[in-house]
């Protein structure tokens, strides 16, 4: 279905970045990976990816804190795979605190990579999209895009900056085939999750069963962890033509925690 198309997803090393990256390349999608982590295991997600569906996939270690680098990835891929496609703005760190004592380099940190990173990359795919009349941004936001939690105040501003940026992208560019759209998961288990999972468990003395049965039970009625394959499938409907008309909007997949 994505055959021919070329998909940039950013902080696919891991989690649910890596999720969507197997689903689109599932689909045919050329794929750029990026993030961090050990030499050797992201070969082997590259080379497994390719293996397994017949696809280009490359692998770029742009660092997207940095706005140039951002921009940088953007350009390398036309260069490398000549087009850019879909673009999906996942890279993202966490860091909590109450606001008074909130580390200002952790503020600035997380702004950079969950909120500057996507309007970097964006404003350097768009003008590629624009000449293929055709491009799908999907950025990875947060059930925290659309309701706050104490001692996030960075990542909830973040977060609530990536939906407003959404929809001026979605505005700027309707009817140029390019769409823009935000998907706000609930709680994922990934990396980011387990560290807040061990650290409620070292703060309230309990097991990790227990800590895991708290976090889902405070904010995500499922009591079920979203998948990272789901968020995959999310995207891919997003690049379908079923999601032609669907661009601005936030789409939560988060077992009905912003239902409260
Ligand atoms: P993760 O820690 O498993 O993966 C994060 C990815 O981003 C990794 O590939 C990492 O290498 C990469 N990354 C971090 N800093 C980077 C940088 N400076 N440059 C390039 N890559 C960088 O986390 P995850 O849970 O998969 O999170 C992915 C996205 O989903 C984030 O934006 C996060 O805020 C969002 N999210 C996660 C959850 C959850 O419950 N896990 C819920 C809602 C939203």
């Amino acid at each position: 279905m994505l055959k021919g198309k070329v998909a940039i997803v950013t902080g696919s090393t891991s989690g649910i970045g890596l999720g969507i990256a197997k689903v689109l390349s599932g689909q045919g999608a050329d794929i750029v990976l990026n993030g961090f982590g050990d030499a050797g295991e992201i070969e082997a997600i590259r080379a497994g990816i390719e293996r397994e569906h017949g696809v280009r996939a490359v692998y770029d270690g742009a660092d997207m804190s940095k706005g140039d680098a951002v921009r940088g990835l953007v350009a390398a891929t036309v260069k490398k795979l000549g087009r850019v496609d879909i673009l999906v703005n996942n890279a993202g760190i966490q860091f909590t605190a109450p606001v008074e004592e909130f580390p200002a380099e952790k503020w600035d940190a997380i702004l950079a990579i969950n909120l500057s990173a996507a309007f970097h990359g964006i404003a350097a795919a768009i003008p590629e999209m624009k000449r293929q009349g055709w491009g799908r941004i999907i950025n990875i936001a947060s059930a925290h895009g659309l309701v706050a939690s104490t001692h996030k105040a960075a990542y909830v501003a973040a977060k609530h900056g990536l939906v407003g940026l959404t929809k001026v992208v979605g505005l700027e560019n309707a009817g140029n085939g390019i769409t823009c759209n935000a998907v706000c998961p609930g709680w994922v288990l990934t990396p980011l999750v387990e560290k807040q999972i061990a650290a409620i468990a070292a703060d309230k003395k309990i097991s990790q069963d227990d800590a895991t049965k708290q976090l889902l039970g405070e904010k995500q009625p499922s009591m079920t962890f979203v998948t990272p394959e789901q968020l995959g499938a999310t995207v891919a409907f997003l690049c379908s033509p079923a999601a032609d008309q669907i661009t601005g909007t936030a789409i939560s997949v988060d077992g009905g925690w912003t239902a409260q």
